[in-house]
Order: structure tokens, then C-alpha cells, then sequence
């Protein structure tokens, strides 16, 4: 079963794929490594837009179960976005992609705000748009955010970058002979709890028909072997 080759696509980096083997923080050989799979999709043709998790640095919920504020501590969760994102934009920057930072919550010295179709005019001109914040909102996550701006920025799927290599039946780094799907429906993630995305993200994929393609980022060249449509992902459809 073949998967298509997806032209636009938004990437979903989680805050965790930017540790390393580190447990916390950000790790410069990681963010090369990153950075260079995305040149190398850019160079293949493919337009990337990239949505950054903050995870390895501060989660809202985590910390409101201690006893932060929620709200307040949702604003620090994106506030670690923003560190990710310059992160990224310095790691892709030192390779030679143009890159810009649009934000959720205008912090115009480190970057530019989010306005869509100023977005849409650097993917225009060839630039790699890594969007921070979040959607800017408390009580929401980055997965909710990537499947929003992928919808504003009519991308083909979201490429949701993990540490295995699709979505099981069961966690295969804990079951043995746990089962890889090739495709599976929306529905079917929703109605099985199948560990994806959160549910308000998968909705929001389904309710606009874009596919979420998850694969292992770590492996080397395999963003643009799944772009291409070959390699080893699990595609979510309708
Ligand atoms: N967050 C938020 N609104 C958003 C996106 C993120 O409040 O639209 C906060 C939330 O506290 C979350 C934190 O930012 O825990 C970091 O994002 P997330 O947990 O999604 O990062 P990831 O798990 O992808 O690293």
C-alpha cells in the first residue's frame, strides 16, 4: 500500500524531540540534526511550516497539579515554545534556511506576530515559518495548535515527528509483538484512544480532512522518505 507524496506540510516537533537524550532542555546537537532534515525536505521540494511543543521545558498542566495557576502556567508552557522555536530558527539559520519565528503572543523583538497571511507570504517566498505560542490561548496544547495552523495554511497533512516509527495497538517500547497500523481512520483513533495527538486535534484534523502522517524523526533522511511517500509511517484519514 502506497502513501501520496505531500507537497505543503505542517511539522509537529514536540518539545521532547528537542531534549536529546537529555531529560530536560534544549540540545544543540539535536536541533542540527533536526534542522538538517528539514533542508533536506526543503531541498526535495516540499514546503515545511513547523509547529514547536514546549514539553521539555515547562507544561501547563504538570505544573497547575502542583498548585500553579492553570492559566497562568498555560502562559508559561507557551512562553517555552517561543525558546524552542529561536532554537530552531538559530539551528536552521546556521545551515542556510531562511526561517522566520511568527508568534501566538506578539513579542515583537524576538519575532514577528502571527498573522496568517504574512505567513503564507514567506512559504511563498521559500521560507521555513515555525510558528510559536501555541494558538496563544490557555487550556490548549501545541497539537491543537499544529492542527490549526495547518488547516489556516492549507498544507496537504500534518507530520507528526515521534521517537517510533507510526501508531500501534498497543505501546510497542512496552508490549512485545505490539502491531504497527499502516492507515487507520480518524474515528478509529478517536473511538480506541489510539495515542496520537490529543482528541480536539484529531477532530479538528478530521473535520478538515488533513491527514496526520506520524513517523520516527529521529531516523536519519526520513522526513523526506515519508514525504515522498515511501519509508515506514501510519497515516490517519478519513
Ligand atoms: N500551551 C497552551 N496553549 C496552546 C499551546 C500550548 O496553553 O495553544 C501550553 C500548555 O501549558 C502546554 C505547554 O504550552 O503544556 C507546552 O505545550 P505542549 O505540552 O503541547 O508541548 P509538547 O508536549 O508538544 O512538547
Amino acid at each position: 500500500m502506497t502513501r501520496p507524496r505531500f507537497n505543503r506540510i505542517l511539522l509537529k516537533l514536540s518539545g521532547e524531540a528537542l531534549m536529546g537524550e537529555g531529560a530536560f532542555g534544549i540540545d544543540p546537537a539535536t536541533t542540527a540534526r533536526l534542522a538538517g532534515e528539514i533542508k533536506a525536505a526543503r531541498e526535495a521540494g516540499h514546503e515545511i511550516c513547523i509547529v514547536v511543543g514546549g514539553g521539555n521545558i515547562f507544561r501547563g498542566l504538570a505544573a497547575a497539579a502542583k498548585g500553579f495557576d492553570r492559566t497562568s502556567a498555560d502562559y508559561m508552557g507557551m512562553l517555552a515554545t517561543v525558546m524552542n522555536a529561536l532554537a530552531m530558527q538559530n539551528a536552521l539559520e546556521d545551515i542556510g534556511v531562511d526561517t522566520r519565528v511568527l508568534s501566538a503572543i506578539p513579542m515583537a523583538t524576538v519575532s514577528e506576530p502571527y498573522i496568517r497571511r504574512r505567513a503564507v507570504r514567506h512559504m511563498e517566498k521559500g521560507r521555513v515559518v515555525i510558528f510559536a505560542a501555541g494558538t496563544g490561548n490557555p487550556f490548549f496544547t501545541t497539537d491543537t495548535a499544529a492542527a490549526l495552523r495547518a488547516a489556516e495554511m492549507s498544507c496537504n497533512a500534518l507530520f507528526k515527528g515521534t521517537s517510533v516509527d507510526g501508531i500501534y495497538d498497543a505501546d510497542p517500547k512496552k508490549v512485545a509483538g505490539a502491531t504497527r497500523y499502516e492507515r487507520v481512520s480518524f474515528q478509529q483513533v478517536l473511538s480506541d484512544d489510539l495515542k496520537v495527538m490529543d482528541a480536539s486535534a484529531v477532530a479538528l484534523c478530521r473535520d478538515n480532512n488533513i491527514p496526520i502522517v506520524v513517523f520516527n524523526i529521529r531516523e536519519q533522511g526520513n522526513l523526506t522518505r515519508v514525504l515522498d511517500g515511501q519509508g515506514t509511517a501510519t497515516i490517519v484519514q478519513n
